[in-house]
């Protein structure tokens, strides 16, 4: 997607730890006519599929996945959250996700209310780096028997490789911008072509 790709280069800060930040539009700040050209885009590319619901993880990806499903019939937007210590009530999934940028373990959990065996869900979220929150995500969808239909991202570091193992596992992935290399002494970024 050029116009995301264009805002990276332009208002995109490359860190030291192969962190990219982009809290000007994506992050802290929010362009919500980005985020809904960017489910616009998700829209056409999951086009004939059968999405229930759209499954993101918190804080990040809430925004853009709840704007995206206005692009899906409305469907209802769910958000793994990341919790400090687990109520093994059995009332929720529960799984465990390595943070990149806290860089430490923590359990996330979805209620099981909300997520179940006929729901074909589509996940999304801001970035895709190793792979670990989404593997987490389709973890939760395991336990809960649903099916992922998709996977829709806004910015994968396609250096890191946790979008190419997942199109290895046959995921339907789909990232808006893929950074195929950064330079956080000269600023550089270069996509996937
Ligand atoms: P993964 O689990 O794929 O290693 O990392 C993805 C998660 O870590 C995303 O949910 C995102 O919040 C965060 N993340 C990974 N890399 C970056 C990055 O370069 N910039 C930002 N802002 N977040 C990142």
């Amino acid at each position: 997607m050029k116009e995301l790709e264009e805002r990276i280069r332009k208002e995109g800060t490359v860190k030291q730890g192969n962190v990219l930040k982009v809290d000007a539009f994506l992050n802290h700040q929010c362009d919500v006519a980005l985020y809904d050209a960017m489910g616009a885009a998700w829209a056409e590319h999951f086009q004939g599929k059968t999405i229930t619901k759209i499954l993101t993880i918190e804080a990040s990806g809430i925004g853009m996945a709840c704007v995206a499903a206005r692009h899906f019939g409305n469907v209802p937007v769910v958000f793994a959250k990341k919790a400090q210590s687990i109520n093994l009530d059995g009332d929720q999934y529960v799984t465990t996700v390595y943070s990149f940028t806290k860089q430490r373990e923590f359990p996330v959990i979805v209620s099981r209310k909300y997520l179940g065996p006929d729901d074909h869900v589509l996940l999304i979220d801001d970035f895709l780096a190793n792979g670990k929150a989404l593997h987490g995500l389709i973890d939760i969808c395991k336990h809960a028997g649903a099916t992922v239909e998709g996977i829709g991202i806004a910015v994968e570091k396609g250096f890191q490789g946790g979008g190419d193992k997942l199109r290895e596992e046959g995921y339907d992935l789909d990232s808006l911008a893929i950074v195929e290399s950064m330079d956080p002494e000269t600023g550089d970024i270069e996509f996937r072509g």
